[in-house]
Formats: C-alpha cells, structure tokens, sequence
C-alpha cells in the first residue's frame, strides 16, 4: 500500500508517468496495419528470399523486406535506413534480434520499388548497404558482440570476423537452398553476449594467456576486493609486494585455476590479458534454440583454435564454408546442423567437414549438468 500513498495507482500503473527511464512503450511504434490487426493475423509465407507477407482476417496484407545490417551502425547509415521508411513504409521500420531491419509496406504494389531502392545502395567499396534475404531456409544476420571497437575485454573482432565470415556465405543469404535455417553467431570473448552458446555455427574469441598485473598501477588504480571478487574461479588473492623500496598493496593469480575469462580486467584495468599469441577464435557448433524435432542443444566445441588474422580472417571464413556446404549437401530436409551432425554422428561430422579432433575438444566439465540441468520446454514426467 506504499505505491498507493506514494501516488502509485495499481489499476492504472501508466497514468500520469513522467520517467524517462528505459524505452517507450512498444506499441507506439506500431505502423497502423500492424496495430490495426493485433491478434488476427492468419497465416505468412515467405515469397521470396527477403520477402513475407502476412495475411490478416480481416483482409489486410502486410509485406516485409527484411535486409542485413552491420549492427554497429553509423548515424550516417542509421539516417540512410530511417530516409528509406520515410520514402516507402510512413516511417516505420524494426529490427529484429539478429540485426536485420524490417521494412514493412501495405500492399503488394510497395515491394519492388521498395526492394531495388534498397539493393540500389551500396558503399563506396561496392558492398551493398541494405542486402535483401535472411529468411527461411538460409543464413540469416549474424547477431554479435562489440569487438575491438567498443569491449575491452575481447580476444578476436567482432565486426570484423562477422563481416568477413557474411562475405563468405553471402549467396546463403540470399536464397534458401539449405535444408533449414542456419543460425550464425559471434561473441568476442567468452562472456559471450552473442548467443553462441545456442547457433547452429559459432565464432567465439578466446584468450588463452592470464591477466598481466601492473602493480604499481593496480595499487592506485583498483579497488582489490572488487577484483578478487569478480573472478569466477578465486584465482584471485590479495598480496603486498615491495618494489623500489616501496610497500605496494596489488594481486596475485593463480595461473593454474585461470579460465581467461577477462572479469577481473573489468573491475581492474591493471589486469589486461590480451596477447596477440595468445588471443584467437574457436568455432563451435550445432546449438539452437528451437523445440522443433528435438529440445534444444547447446553448441560443441569444434576447432580449438584458430589465429587472429584481421583485416579478412581467412582460416575462419573457410572453415566456415566447409562446414556450409557439407550440412548443404549431406542433411536431410528440415534438419538443423547440429541434428544432422547427432543423426550421422559426430565423428563423421568431423571427417564429412575436414576438421580434425584434437583432445582440445573432449568435453571435460566435472559435473553433469549438461545432462542433469532442465534446459527446455520438453516436459518428461
Ligand atoms: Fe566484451 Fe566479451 Fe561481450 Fe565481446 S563478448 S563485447 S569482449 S564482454
Ligand atoms: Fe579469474 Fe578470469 Fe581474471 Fe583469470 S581472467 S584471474 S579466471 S577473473
């Protein structure tokens, strides 16, 4: 009853609210048809590569273009996507949670103008902006991380390894000749704020050296409990140590129980641990989210490590590929990469995508849980 005295009505909690904290509403951003028919939409199709449209009971059609974007977005280009909702969709638009944008118009008459503008723009090294496809039996955007550009913590890129891995399958982006969808993922470090614990190919950035300490600016620089605190494996203790004659409070980690996770580097920035050795990619696999067929998987391991090789990543692009196009060629309909590498098994996986099993990927966790943990909406009673 203290909302209530405080002026908090629980009947009607949006009346008279003045924050500004978080997003607005969703449903302001509605483009009218789809506010119009909320809750009678009958069926969709996709078209064509890039093109959906759904059919309301009421007769209403709505068709979406959906095109890839590069997800850390320039103003420039962000102005550019919002000057093409403007011209063709009433200035609606959305992104979905793979970093595609959606434009959506009202009638079937809309799409082509709306589809050549957008494949008409192209950056000045001749990439398209906005490329048209992503849906249905194909590689959609590839959801990542922040990279070298913003993180502090990564062991690899992320735009660059996205950019470059998106080039290499780009013609599965366009059409939908795979058995199924085929879900591309990036984090770039083992934090992992991209799903890669959960899509069908994975790149994921790994460092493999422990923190650097500089005591002498850990000392002025860092709270020491915070640091200690933050490491997941207490690899982490406090220790005094005397250079120069001087008494200095600082770390020690214990190199045997680090995981490389990078935490500690976020309380403390005198605990760097990126290395150019040491720093790299491993790429996993099979994972998805969906309960179609089967409850969902995580991914597995499945090349260790591959060196950072920027600007264009060439060892992960065509391990990338291969493993493409023997899912492309090999599954069956309807079947997601890691059902068909369990189908097959995984040690024809290995052969059928020319990796090589290395004692790197025996999956060593102490504890079942992977077997134990309820991880789906499958129910077993
Ligand atoms: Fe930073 Fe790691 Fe997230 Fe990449 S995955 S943005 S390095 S925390
Ligand atoms: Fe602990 Fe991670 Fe830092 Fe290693 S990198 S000391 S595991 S917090």
């Amino acid at each position: 009853m203290a909302f209530i005295s405080s002026g908090y009505n629980p009947d009607k909690p949006m009346e008279g609210r003045i924050t500004d904290i978080g997003p607005k509403k969703y449903d302001q951003f509605y483009p009218p048809v789809i506010a119009a028919n909320k809750g009678k939409w009958l069926y969709h199709e996709i078209l064509e590569p890039g093109v959906l449209v759904h059919v309301s009971e009421t007769g209403d059609e709505v068709y979406t273009v959906r095109v890839g974007t590069c997800r850390l977005m320039s103003v420039t280009l962000l102005r550019e996507a919002m000057a093409i909702a403007d011209k063709h969709c009433d200035g609606y638009l959305r992104f979905t949670t793979r970093n595609n944008i959606e434009f959506m118009v009202d009638s079937k008459d809309k799409v082509e103008p709306l589809k050549n503008d957008l494949m008409s723009r192209k950056h000045a090294g001749g990439s398209y902006k906005f490329p048209v496809g992503g849906t249905g039996a194909g590689i959609t955007n590839c959801v990542h991380t922040q990279g070298w550009v913003h993180c502090h913590t990564p062991a690899t890129d992320a735009s660059g390894t996205v950019k470059a891995s998106m080039d290499a399958v780009f013609s599965d982006f366009q059409n939908m000749r795979l058995p199924a969808k085929l879900r591309l993922s990036m984090a770039c470090c083992l934090n992992m704020c991209g799903a890669v614990h959960c899509s069908d190919i994975a790149i994921l950035g790994y460092h493999r050296k422990p923190p650097m300490i500089d005591n002498e600016y850990l000392d002025k620089m860092c709270e020491i409990p915070l640091a200690v605190a933050a490491c997941p494996t207490a690899a982490i203790k406090p220790v005094k140590v005397e250079i120069d004659g001087k008494k200095l409070n600082t770390v020690s980690v214990n190199e045997n129980r680090c995981m490389y996770c990078g935490n500690c580097y976020t309380m403390c920035p005198s605990m760097p641990l990126a290395d150019t050795e040491g720093d790299g990619l491993v790429i996993m696999a099979g994972g998805k989210i969906s309960n179609r067929k089967c409850a969902p998987k995580f991914s597995k391991v499945v090349v260790a490590f591959i060196p950072n090789e920027p600007p264009r990543w060439p060892s992960l692009t065509a391990q990338i590929k291969k493993i493409v196009e023997a899912y492309a060629s090999d599954a069956r309909k309807y079947e997601r990469l890691g059902e068909w590498a369990e189908r097959i098994g995984w040690e024809r996986f290995f052969e059928k995508c020319e990796i090589e099993f290395t004692h790197h990927l025996i999956d060593d966790f102490r504890d079942a849980a992977y077997y134990t943990w309820r991880q789906t909406t499958n129910f077993k009673f």
